[in-house]
């Protein structure tokens, strides 16, 4: 009775939905060398003396991880000095800990509802007929092979299959407090919550902790009516819809993904009456908004912006460089809605770019278009408005752009009190000494 009365209490937006530490994770190999194995922490780490494959931060959290790690180091130290892929480690510990009563361990979504690893969706029926995640298991299989030998913890492979399975659409990526991904895990309770484009709800990181806070008030406790993302909201209904069939195995069918404005705003033209700022469909005649014609020259300067953006954008995944993204957005002005997609992908390269090299005014300037592109797209609450606003609001604050600083990191703190909770330690450490010093510089 207790637990059914809790269970149905009002949520606010701010609340902290569920807690969970992850059942079992593992830190991305590129980071080995620099962050703790156990805590994720970035520091200086020292390596373990029998695989030279993972690193700590201390004493501590190696000892907070040996009893699942003495099992692993030994295969980790058979295959040294090669890199193991961060499925193939995550397949390994998973096989590990569920040999040693893993398998019974339970995460709880309420009070009295819980799951076991089993009792995860493992779309078995759904990979036995995709190539492409059969070509990766195989690969995966192997490498444990290499690894782990003819050990009995290796799972045959109809059960590595349905553990593969559970591990991809079930995995989360870690987030660090930049919310740059550094590790992938497996959260037990947490895995109840479905996907939507608009969610209600959004997961945070502290460490391994994972957090979920509401972001809309919500009736109750009811997890059918939580829903987080899974995935990258910049991104047209479409291509949202294609990524999510091919890693999780289902249609979209949320609010955002059925309403056919959405993709048409995604990839509006401007219109070329510079006082309508109109979402303008490219192939009509003229805009349905102030009638004005639509020239051949304003749909090649379209066409050629949008294309033009798509392949630079796509060859600077990993590093964006200022002078390619200045390049794009040249060729968008006039052409490209400020809203549309595209461009708002270009300013989040650009703004990124001229943090790198230290040309604030220039991201200053990039960020101005940004937030009003982030707001529509992510939502009012979404973890990546709320650390905009901080990244704003420091640079204002170095250069002594007291007011706004103040105003921008008020703005952060609204946002990020609501996706990561007041006792956050990117609140706690960075945005509440940020705030203070823009208050007391600015008074002084
Ligand atoms: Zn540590
Ligand atoms: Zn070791
Ligand atoms: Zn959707
Ligand atoms: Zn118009």
């Amino acid at each position: 009775m207790e637990s059914a009365r809790r269970n149905s209490k009002a949520i606010k937006r701010g609340d902290r939905i569920l807690t969970e530490q992850p059942f079992v994770f593992v830190l991305q190999a590129k980071y080995r060398k620099e962050r703790c194995d156990n805590c994720l922490q970035a520091c200086k780490v020292l390596k373990c003396a029998n695989c030279q494959y993972v690193y700590y931060c201390s004493r501590d959290c190696q000892m907070q991880s040996w009893s699942l790690h003495k099992i692993e180091c030994p295969f980790l130290k058979r295959i040294y000095p090669r890199t193991v892929p961060d499925a193939a480690r995550m397949l390994c510990k998973l096989s590990i800990h569920l040999n040693n009563g893993g398998d019974l361990v339970r995460g709880y979504y309420t009070e009295t509802c819980s799951r076991r690893f089993r009792e995860l969706m493992s779309h078995y029926g759904e990979i036995k007929y995709d190539a492409r995640r059969l070509e990766h298991l195989e690969s995966l299989h192997a490498v444990l092979q290499d690894m782990m030998g003819d050990s009995t913890i290796v799972p045959n492979l109809a059960e590595l299959t349905s553990i593969y399975g559970r591990l991809i659409t079930n995995g989360f990526s870690i987030l660090d407090p930049e919310m740059n991904s550094i590790a992938t895990a497996i959260y037990l309770g947490v895995s109840i919550t479905n996907h939507s484009c608009k969610p209600n709800a959004v997961a945070t990181f502290e460490g391994t902790t994972l957090h979920i806070h509401a972001i809309e008030d919500i009736e109750c406790l009811d997890w059918s009516k939580i829903f987080i993302s899974y995935i990258d909201l910049l991104n047209t209904p479409a291509e949202r819809r294609a990524e999510l069939q091919s890693n999780y195995y289902f249609l979209c069918i949320c609010s955002k993904c059925t309403d056919m404005q959405e993709t048409h705003e995604m990839l509006a033209a401007a219109c070329p009456n510079k006082k309508c700022n109109a979402f303008l469909d490219i192939n009509l005649n003229n805009c349905p908004h102030c009638d004005t014609d639509v020239s051949p020259k304003q749909r090649n300067g379209y066409n050629e912006a949008m294309s033009i953006t798509k392949t630079h954008l796509e060859n600077m995944k990993d590093v964006a460089y200022l002078d390619v993204c200045k390049l794009c957005l040249a060729k968008q002005k006039g052409f490209v809605h400020p809203l549309n997609v595209w461009h708002i992908k270009t300013l989040d390269a650009a703004f990124e770019a001229a943090i790198d090299v230290s040309k604030w005014a220039e991201a200053l300037e990039f960020s101005k278009e940004l937030v009003p592109g982030f707001r529509k797209y992510y939502g009012d609450w979404h973890p990546l408005l709320g650390l905009l606003y901080l990244k704003i609001g420091k640079i204002q604050l170095y250069e002594c752009q007291l007011a706004e600083a103040v105003k921008n990191l008020k703005e952060a703190q609204k946002i990020l009190q609501v996706t990561h909770g007041r006792d956050h330690s990117l609140l706690r450490e960075q945005l509440q000494s940020l705030l203070a010093q823009s208050i007391a510089e600015a008074s002084a």
